[in-house]
């Protein structure tokens, strides 16, 4: 296995155009695995970890972009008020070792159902920006970006060099069911962000369908109904009854399988759990903004 150290950004570009089939490995935490576990036995590595431009990061006025290559620990530190549904989502991968080493960038290549990242990413919006050396650079959203099971958008020759995420404008929530509290693949998870300033509400769904996936309908739901009562305006707070024909569609929107971190069934059901507390903590912070800035 030949190990390739590319110094630039540009020199990244050229070693995967010359060799498509590298692997690359930002902080290792699934690849490595791979390797030491045997599933995966590339001819080459391209070795990301020289490129400083892939830990960088800049607030923007409307969005965050985030290097490919910024770990979660940095994410936490830094970035919680601007991505509040992405912070909470790093606070719960695995360990603080993975959290100092594992990217957004390498959640997105891996593209597990179960990444951390993809919910809060969903909820949020935003795009991803990727590059190859012979077409130079694209945005994708992240809607078109997950197009199967461990399977996404980027061409063979591409690598992913930031993530345009859009800064929070209100209140976002990220929630994990796992078998434990830390060092836990999702059984499932549910990621909820509040935008006021176009008074709509953006989800995301991870491991309950073979793709992380936004809850549509959920989305239309509660958008109709808090523009239909007023609440954006009053600031009351959401009936039960909408609470739970959102964690009902929330939970229809799954297309989980049964597997050994849970079944098909728990997975739906929790879902619509995770859905229907994120929305009452959300809602919750919005009032206490709203009570706090009455004018704004
Ligand atoms: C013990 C343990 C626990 C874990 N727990 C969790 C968890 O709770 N939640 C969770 O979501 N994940 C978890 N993971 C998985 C892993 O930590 C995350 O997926 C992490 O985000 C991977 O980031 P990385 O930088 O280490 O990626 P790497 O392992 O370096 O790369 C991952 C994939 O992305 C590709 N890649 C990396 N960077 C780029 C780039 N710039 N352009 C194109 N492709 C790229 C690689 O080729 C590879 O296919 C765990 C892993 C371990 C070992």
């Amino acid at each position: 296995m030949d190990f390739l150290r590319p110094a630039s950004w540009e020199e990244a570009l050229a070693a995967k155009a010359a060799h498509p089939a590298a692997v690359p490995i930002a902080g290792g935490t699934d690849v490595m695995v791979e390797i030491n576990f045997d599933l995966r036995r590339p001819d080459h590595l391209l070795d990301l970890g020289r490129v400083a431009e892939l830990r960088e990061w800049e607030v923007g006025e409307r969005t965050v972009r985030l290097g490919a290559s910024v770990p979660y620990t940095q994410i936490m530190a830094e970035l919680r008020h601007d991505l509040p549904g992405l912070a909470l989502a790093s606070h719960t991968v695995a360990s603080p070792q993975i959290r100092n080493r594992g990217s957004v960038g390498g959640n997105l290549g891996t593209a597990s159902p179960a990444g951390d990242a993809h919910p809060a990413l969903l909820a949020a919006g935003c795009e991803v920006e990727v590059e190859s050396r012979a077409r130079g650079s694209r945005r994708v959203p992240i809607d078109a970006f997950f197009t199967g099971v461990k399977r996404n958008a980027l061409a063979p020759d591409e690598l992913i060099r930031a993530v345009h995420i859009d800064r929070a404008d209100g209140p976002q929530q990220f929630s994990k069911v796992g078998t434990r509290n830390a060092m836990v693949i999702a059984v499932c998870a549910f990621s909820l962000a509040l935008h006021p300033e176009s008074r709509t509400v953006r989800t995301g769904i991870g491991s309950a369908a073979p793709t992380p996936i936004r809850a549509r309908a959920a989305e239309e739901f509660l958008n109709a109904a808090l523009e239909e009562g007023g609440f954006w305006d009053t600031g009351e707070a959401v009936p039960p009854s909408i609470g739970a024909r959102f964690a009902g569609l929330a939970s229809g929107a799954c297309n989980p399988i049964d597997d050994v971190r849970g079944s098909a069934a728990y997975r739906r059901h929790a879902i619509g759990v995770l859905a229907r507390r994120t929305l009452t903590w959300c809602w919750e912070s919005y009032r206490e903004s709203e009570r706090r800035a009455p004018c704004a």
